[in-house]
């Protein structure tokens, strides 16, 4: 049997405030195929960067379980084995805040080689010049710059050279590209696509950008409320989309091509505010704003499924295709 690269099974993270409880990350359960990138997308607020986050170790789940090849690693990452920490990175949207403003960029990449035991300066001075050189920046131009001296794009890049200098296996990219302006944009998507297919490296795709996550993603899952109310591969999402949150958001994308107008679903209005994670609607989340709610999905909540037997495509609501 082939084993599993990433399980998440029955995953919650409760965040407890002055104001209550927040449900962020509310029972979900997932897989990532090794060499895929799994999209995550949903509005802001619906779990998806605390998802990203357990993954790789920033805090601890409050209960559930997240399997790396069949390890348990559901703890935050200094509880880790070391060798598994090194696997699993993440980028985070601004780089410009988790790069210190004025390191080297040699000495901000050392310092991550260094917590790996290499020792040797001129080994380590060329392994840089490998990285800075395969996220498009010309070591000779790069080592001795700072972040505070750089654009949004090369200091992502440098970011994303950062991340790959422990040769992690998978990386959980958060909104990496959402601070950048279009044509940098376009830039770190083809970077990303092109190292991960020299690395073979699986990616986690956080957007709440659902043109990039089309763009990017093998699958996708889409959250709403700290939960996944759907999940299908990327082509069958967008020409299929059954949950009526989905169709909201699709129905939200600017339209560019002809094509993509064809692809359009119906559009979906939304009524009503966006709940609080602190006490989220009973029965289905999303009937507060649901055009088609019905009594059933104000009081029983709907479970994530297969539309039908061995079906990829999983919904969770009383209406959708059933
Ligand atoms: P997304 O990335 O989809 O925008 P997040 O995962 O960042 O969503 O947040 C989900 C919910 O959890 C939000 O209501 C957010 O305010 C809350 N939240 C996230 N992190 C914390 C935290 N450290 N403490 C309290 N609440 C948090
Ligand atoms: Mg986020």
């Amino acid at each position: 049997m082939t084993q599993e690269f990433l399980k998440i099974i029955n995953l919650k993270k409760y965040f407890h405030t002055n104001y209550g409880t927040v449900k962020a990350v509310d029972d979900i359960s997932f897989n990532v195929v090794e060499g895929e990138t799994l999209g995550l997308v949903g509005e802001s607020g619906s779990g998806k960067s605390t998802t990203g986050h357990l993954v790789v170790g920033m805090y601890a789940p409050t209960s559930g379980k997240i399997i790396y090849r069949g390890l348990d690693i559901s703890f935050t990452a200094d509880e880790r084995p070391k060798g598994v920490r090194h696997e699993i990175q993440i980028v985070f949207q601004d780089p410009a805040s988790s790069l210190n403003p004025s390191k080297y960029v040699k000495d901000i990449i050392a310092s991550q080689l260094k917590l790996r035991g290499m020792r040797d300066d001129y080994e380590i001075e060329e392994r840089i010049s490998k990285l800075l050189e395969s996220v498009d920046l010309p070591p000779e131009n790069y080592m001795y710059r700072k972040p505070r001296d750089l654009g949004g794009g090369e200091l992502q890049a440098i970011a994303i050279a950062r991340a790959l200098s422990t040769d992690p296996k998978l990386i959980v990219l958060d909104e990496p590209t959402s601070a950048l302006d279009v044509i940098t944009q376009a830039k770190i998507v083809n970077l990303l696509l092109r190292i991960q297919e020299e690395r073979k490296l699986t990616y986690i795709f956080i957007t709440h950008d659902l043109a990039v996550a089309k763009n990017m993603s093998r699958r996708i899952a889409v959250m709403y409320l700290g939960k996944i109310v759907e999940l299908a591969q990327s082509e069958e999402l967008f020409s299929n989309p059954l949950h009526p949150y989905t169709m909201m958001l699709f129905s939200s994308i600017p339209v560019l091509t002809e094509e993509d107008r064809k692809l359009r679903p119906k559009k979906v209005r939304s009524v009503g505010e966006i709940p609080s994670a602190i006490s989220p609607p009973p029965g289905c989340r999303f009937h507060t704003r649901c055009p088609f709610v019905k009594d059933v999905c104000k009081e029983k909540e709907p479970v994530l499924e297969p539309v039908n037997t061995d079906s990829l495509h999983l919904v969770a609501c009383h209406l959708a295709g059933r």
